[in-house]
């Protein structure tokens, strides 16, 4: 039958997310997931929240009216107050704006910054809804592997250099995830973070440092910002409550240069206006209470039982030949590298199995939207560790162990 529609060439380039057709697998009954990147519903703070809705009857008709694309201003000054230790500089209002999600981060930058055609350089594995983001902006992508490390910096230079050469214009942007990678759960080396500002002002790069799990370590000095190494110049920060608080709330924020942000700002009117009152006002409130420094301690270690539970139960359960991994400092992730083996195969035997987890090819470009570099994440899985109850971690594992004996 004909379609009433004709669908525009970015809709018809998009494909549904592989995680959300996962999801539907590891919502089964009995199944333990460890697939999506979800926080623990656990320790979100409801009873701390629901106290915070009182403020409504004091701002309530700011929080029921459209607000300032930029943010609502308590918010925003709590943010750079917030922000300026973390990134070592100064944050004055113009160089912040509050966003619904760091996912909305990503579509401003792309709408600002790249055009059809362009290549974005992202790390590789990479978070797949910046793929999916910059995807539609008409991007393709440039390769830089990673290892425990972060981005292999190493290979920048010749990544940028050759990029330019062959497209006869520099990439429109360097994505990284600095903290505790989703999917790797590494961190960019202090050394790293060095040569990456460096390499991206030699070539005029811009970076976006996307930061949703920093704030998440529970082992180990943090390194400096990206952004903090750069002064400021040439590099876009993002943060998110969605991790720290809860992904509900929809709200995150931006810190850029003054000149960026503006622009970001102009997008951002185009898409929501502003990002919903409500949630600003409940989350500022929350902030402004202390609950959130309160919070913060508490959200870490319950992540580092439930880190530790995984680490142990992965040695416990899977043999030292069947999978190679890192334990992460912080963040959400495991991510583990299983050889030879293919982790879709690995995956279906896993699910037979009863426990769900993330095949790395998730967390690659297709091969046709590829400029530069290789990879596809075949032998890789992603486990999320924050999710799943403290009984079922350990089962988990040993049924993850079972599968690979059996893949
Ligand atoms: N960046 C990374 C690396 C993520 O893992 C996520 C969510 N999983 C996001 C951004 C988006 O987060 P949000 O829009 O909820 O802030």
């Amino acid at each position: 039958m004909a379609s009433s529609y004709r669908f525009s060439r970015v809709a018809q380039s998009l494909r549904p997310s592989p995680i959300r057709e996962l999801f539907a697998v590891s919502q089964r009954p009995g199944m333990i997931s460890f697939a999506g990147g979800l926080p623990d519903p656990e320790i979100f703070p409801v009873d701390q929240f629901a106290e915070c809705a009182e403020v409504l009857r004091v701002e309530g008709r700011v929080a029921l009216q459209y607000g300032a694309s930029e943010g609502y201003r308590p918010l925003v000054d709590q943010l750079r107050a917030r922000m300026e230790p973390v990134l070592g500089a100064p944050v004055a209002p113009e160089h912040l704006v509050v966003t619904t999600g760091s996912q909305q981060v990503m579509d401003l930058l792309a709408r600002v910054l790249v055009d059809p055609g362009d290549t974005v350089v992202v790390e590789a594995p990479t978070y797949p809804g910046a793929l999916h983001t910059f995807r539609a902006a008409g991007a393709r992508f440039a390769l830089v592997p990673c290892d425990e490390f972060g981005m292999r910096t190493e290979l920048l230079d010749g990544v940028l250099e050759s990029c330019r050469r062959e497209s006869g214009r520099p990439p429109a942007l360097i994505y990284t995830i600095t903290n505790f990678s989703n999917p790797s759960g590494a961190c960019l080396a202090g050394d790293r973070r060095e040569h990456l500002v460096a390499a991206a002002a030699r070539h005029g790069v811009p970076v976006f440092e996307d930061d949703p799990y920093g704030e998440l370590r529970f082992r180990g000095a943090p390194q400096p910002t990206v952004y903090g190494l750069a002064g400021g110049k040439g590099v876009v920060f993002a943060s998110s409550f969605s991790k720290i608080l809860a992904p509900g709330v929809r709200v995150a924020w931006a810190v850029g240069e003054a000149e960026l942000v503006r622009r970001l700002v102009i997008a951002k009117q185009g898409i929501d206006l502003c990002t919903p009152m409500v949630a600003q006002v409940l989350v500022s409130e929350y902030c402004r209470r202390g609950f959130l420094d309160a919070h913060l301690p508490r959200i870490r270690a319950h992540y580092a039982g439930k880190a530790t539970a995984m680490a142990g139960a992965l040695r416990r359960h899977l043999s030292p030949d069947a999978a190679r991994w890192t334990d992460p400092d912080g963040g959400f992730f495991f991510w583990l590298d299983l050889g030879r083996r293919d982790s879709r195969t690995v995956f279906e035997q896993a699910v037979d199995a009863g426990v769900a987890f993330l095949p790395g090819s998730a967390f690659f470009p297709h091969a046709e939207e590829v400029v530069l570099g290789h990879g596809d994440g075949t032998s890789f899985a992603r486990l999320c560790f924050t999710f799943a109850g403290p009984g079922e971690i350990d089962e988990g594992c040993r049924r993850l162990g079972l599968a690979l004996a059996t893949a």
